[in-house]
């Protein structure tokens, strides 16, 4: 059984908007609701939980769940302080269910398709841990508070890392239960099964797998959008 966890709880200062990020609309419907489509559509995954932030379930409930007749959202959680935490509150309501896959997806990265998905899945069952990433294009610097270049780093062993994340549900189990038993936090899932000295395989991502994060994004997003869909067999 394969079980996705859509993270969407944050609180989203970045889009300076009074409403929270996956429920903005792009071509007139939620952003978390386009997301939720597409891990809907894909026949290998049987159950979906979705985390909103504590004060927006309702909101969550009423204006993205019920109204698209989503079939594979079982749960709603609240959300905790990080992401990590958010991803947690999920991870513990599955716990009865023994999946043997877990996807970790951001609930504002809405043009994820399918077939990454299955890759994501296939790599995971594989190797343990899966994650889509891509070789980083720019150049990237370390700087310090007053905009100083400390050094600049080797640009080809960089990855920029997407979602969905993909595990075997007992190797996340244990990354989390560690992670917290040493106070560590990670902004991926990842990164906590890499602390635990497990491998996780970087499979090529999407570069049109953006995270909505800010203004620009959005409109980047409507823009993008049109073309996307004129893409789809
Ligand atoms: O903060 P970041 O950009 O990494 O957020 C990625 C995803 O995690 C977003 O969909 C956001 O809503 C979610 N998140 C969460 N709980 C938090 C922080 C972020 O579910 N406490």
């Amino acid at each position: 059984m394969v079980a996705a966890i859509i993270p969407a709880a944050g609180v989203g200062v970045r889009m300076q908007s009074q409403i929270p990020k996956p429920y903005l609309l792009l071509a007139g419907k939620p952003i978390l609701a386009h997301t939720l489509e597409v891990f809907e559509a894909v026949r290998e995954i049987q159950e979906i939980t979705v985390v909103a932030h504590p004060d927006d379930l309702e909101y969550c409930r009423e204006e993205v769940i019920a109204p698209h007749g989503f079939k594979k959202v079982l749960r709603l959680v609240p959300g905790g302080k990080e992401r990590q935490d958010s991803v947690y509150h999920a991870l513990k309501t599955l716990q009865q269910e023994e999946p043997e896959i877990i996807l970790v997806h951001d609930g504002v990265r809405p043009f994820i398709t399918p077939e990454y998905i299955r890759r994501v899945i296939k790599a995971a069952r594989r190797h343990g841990g899966a994650v889509m990433g891509l070789p980083a294009q720019d150049t990237l610097k370390r700087v310090n508070s007053q905009g100083e270049v400390i050094h600049t780093l080797d640009r080809k062993d960089i990855w920029q890392i997407q979602t969905p994340q993909g595990f075997q549900a007992d190797l996340l189990w244990r990354a989390f239960v560690e992670a917290y038993s040493r106070n560590f936090y990670g902004t991926d899932e990842a990164s906590l099964v890499e602390e635990m000295g497990q491998p996780v395989v970087v499979i090529p991502g999407d570069p049109c797998n953006i995270k909505i994060t800010t203004p620009e994004d959005l409109q980047l997003a409507e823009a993008l959008l049109p073309w996307l869909r004129s893409r789809q067999p």
